[in-house]
């Protein structure tokens, strides 16, 4: 799992299941909305933000009613 979006340094979190890839691929000034599972050979360690990430993400999940 650490080597998807959400242990990359490029992801920013959105939310449970997305965030942005900070990565302007296209040279357009977009940031293309990916799952916390995607890859691409662009993917850089994010090193301890990763565990960061876990955390928060734990967090929402305990709070949501519906899971
Ligand atoms: S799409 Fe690639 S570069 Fe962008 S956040 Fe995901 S792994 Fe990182």
């Amino acid at each position: 799992m650490k080597t998807k979006c959400l242990g990359c340094k490029y992801f920013k979190i959105e939310d449970e299941e997305h965030g942005f890839c900070r990565i302007d691929k296209e040279g357009k000034n977009t940031f293309p909305k990916v799952k916390l599972s995607d890859d691409c050979e662009q993917w850089r360690d994010c090193g301890q933000n990763y565990y960061i990430r876990l955390g928060w993400l734990r967090a929402r999940q305990s709070r949501s009613p519906e899971k």
